[in-house]
């Protein structure tokens, strides 16, 4: 393999806690549609999930190219990081925009496990990926705000103790520019949930617990406010680079799985008296897939330096996920072509895989939303929407 390996160090000590969850593991809780909570507790243990929370606040303090090695290597082991993946930057809203006292309250927590925060819930029913014109409510009453709306797809929820919410606090029509007027709150799910909060599952593709929610006179405390009343979209958005990043390591993780998987199957399996891998009509489709696997990780590795060097990203984030997801996409399905019927077979874990790889078309942002975003603002091209 061609040598593109960085924090080595910090790759084996996560492929060592990877090691303990092997396909079967990840088998069962497909079939059974559980939560991995066991995984998710021994990356928590391991303090892989707090990479990114400074060490004054019991962090690991490492920067996002470090935390990209992390969720590539669990996804290139054939495990899964989107169960665990947001507590690592949901917390990141609370960091750049919170006040002292909750990063003093929360951040400690969340890095030792004590607190998960790995709810982020944003999308809605009616306003879809045009963010702005979300209808769930927050009004300011005294000491309080109080809370009114849906929203779907919301994933964790069962397995945080806190949820970052966005919420309009100025209706649509009071507003100078559709991005004002949101705000951003840190929800205390363990006191809303039953009182005023509703979770309802949704059964999607893969096994991902996500749900649905309703707020119906919810009561939050005015603490609960990150940042500045009606500033909530930028803090949002400040925080869309680093999760595109991180999940487009984890497409690149899963590309290096599905070309491991096809790879060794093309030399051990043999048809018509040869391996099938010395048809170049096997071959040729995993190279290709290698190819812009590789190509793809490029583009995370400098969309992470631009980051982590504080520099504009956005372009380089969003090219990065759309590479990445389409690599990772590409390469599940050679390798479901290069295993025959076993690709299909769910004790070869690639179809599992495939499924899983297959959100990141769509979540956290579309690809077709990335197109926009580089012919409007890496292009120049007139604004489409
Ligand atoms: C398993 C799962 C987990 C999720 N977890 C979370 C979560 O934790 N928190 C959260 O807030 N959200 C979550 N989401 C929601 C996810 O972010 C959205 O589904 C996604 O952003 C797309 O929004 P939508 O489903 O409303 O699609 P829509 O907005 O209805 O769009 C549908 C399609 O139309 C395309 N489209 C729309 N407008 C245009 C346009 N102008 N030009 C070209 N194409 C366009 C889109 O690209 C998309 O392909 C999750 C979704 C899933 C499936």
């Amino acid at each position: 393999m061609i040598k593109t390996e960085t924090h080595q160090d910090l790759r084996r000590g996560v492929r060592e806690v990877c090691a303990n969850f092997p396909g079967e593991y990840w088998r069962e809780l497909d079939a059974k549609r559980e939560y991995p909570e066991e995984f998710v507790r021994a990356m928590t243990k391991a303090g892989y999930l707090s990479a990114l929370i400074p060490e004054e606040y019991g962090g690991m303090g490492l920067d996002l190219s470090a935390a990209c090695a992390i969720l590539e290597e669990v996804n290139k082991s054939g495990a899964n990081a989107n169960p665990a993946h947001a507590q690592m930057y949901t917390m990141g809203t609370v960091l750049r925009h919170g006040s002292k006292a909750q990063k003093e309250e929360y951040l400690p927590q969340i890095a030792s496990g004590e607190l998960r925060l790995q709810a982020f819930g944003v999308t809605e029913p009616e306003a879809g990926t045009d963010t702005t014109r979300l209808k769930t409510s927050a009004v300011r009453s005294g000491d309080r705000y109080v809370v009114n709306g849906r929203k779907i797809y919301i994933s964790r929820v069962q397995h945080s103790d806190l949820m970052v919410l966005l919420a309009r606090t100025t209706p649509l029509e009071e507003v100078r520019r559709r991005s004002h007027g949101l705000s951003a709150f840190l929800i205390d799910l363990r006191e809303a949930v039953g009182n005023g909060l509703t979770v309802e599952q949704r059964r999607v593709m893969m096994n991902n617990e996500t749900n649905e929610l309703l707020f119906e006179d919810l009561e939050i405390p005015a603490s609960s406010l990150i940042g500045e009343e009606g500033e909530g979209f930028r803090y949002i958005l400040d925080g869309m680079n680093a999760e595109r990043i991180l999940i487009a390591a984890e497409c690149v993780g899963d590309g290096r799985f599905f070309i491991e998987r096809a790879t060794s199957r093309a030399k051990e399996r043999e048809v018509f008296g040869r391996p099938i891998g010395q048809n170049q009509g096997v071959q040729f489709p995993i190279a290709r897939a290698c190819v812009n696997v590789e190509a793809a990780d490029l583009m995370v590795k400098r969309a992470s330096a631009l980051f982590d060097a504080g520099e504009p990203c956005g372009a380089e984030a969003n090219m990065a996920k759309l590479l990445a997801a389409d690599a990772s996409w590409e390469a599940g399905n050679v390798a479901v072509q290069t295993l025959g019927g076993y690709g299909f077979d769910a004790e070869y874990d690639v179809e599992r895989k495939l499924r899983e790889t297959r959100l990141y078309q769509v979540a956290p942002i579309s690809t077709n939303l990335i197109l926009s975003y580089v012919g409007e603002h890496v292009l120049g091209l007139p604004r489409s929407f």
